[in-house]
């Protein structure tokens, strides 16, 4: 167990940013399940205990993400043409692929809600902006993409739990209309979501 009592509060401050960056920078090579293992010596209490100050800033960070992804969503209209996803298709711009078969793309979402959290598409979007818009014709694609999730869920290590959501429409904070899977975990996921 490691003890931080004899730390002043600004020098705690610096080695939690430490730590953190440690932590970004290890979870690039490790899978969770092995990230879980190497700090689960830590006495979580102490360490929640110490850090107590720090809580509210990363909360206000927290709504503002929220707000932001709100707002993004609010002025997303589905208008049926291209979208930035096409692009990801065409590797005309960069992304972070995981998963790909001549079906589906996975890559990581440019901006993540977790330590894991992965984007699955069809590549071809066949009049799926959003979910609402399926018919019966797409059902091969949609178990396609459900079955991509589980593969991409192994390969991140996150199989014992992860999260599938679809956000459709406004109301639900969608602002990219091109069917997508988000894959979500490498951490304890919260319910009720928001
Ligand atoms: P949604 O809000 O459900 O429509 O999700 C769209 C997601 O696409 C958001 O989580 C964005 O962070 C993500 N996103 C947007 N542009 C990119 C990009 N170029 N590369 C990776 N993810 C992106």
């Amino acid at each position: 167990m490691i003890s931080f009592h004899f730390i002043s509060q600004p020098r705690m401050a610096a080695a939690l940013a430490s730590s953190l960056s440690l932590l970004r920078t290890s979870r690039l090579a490790l899978p969770y399940a092995t990230r879980c293992n190497a700090f689960s010596h830590l006495s979580l209490g102490s360490l929640a205990a110490s850090f107590a100050p720090l809580r509210p800033q990363r909360f206000v960070r927290h709504i503002t993400a929220s707000s932001n992804e709100e707002a993004a969503a609010k002025t997303a209209v589905d208008t049926g043409g291209p979208t930035i996803f096409d692009k990801i298709i065409a590797k005309e711009i960069p992304s972070d692929i995981v998963y790909e078969d001549d079906n589906v793309l996975a890559f990581r979402d440019i901006n993540p809600q977790a330590p894991v959290h992965i984007l699955i598409i069809p590549k071809l979007r066949d009049g799926l902006t959003q979910l609402s818009k399926a018919e019966a014709r797409h059902g091969e694609i949609l178990g396609q993409l459900l079955y991509a999730s589980k593969i991409v869920a192994e390969k991140e290590g996150i199989a014992e739990g992860f999260r599938v959501v679809i956000n459709n429409g406004p109301d639900a904070c969608q602002s990219v209309y091109h069917l997508h899977l988000h894959v979500i975990g490498g951490r304890q996921l919260k319910w009720p979501p928001g």
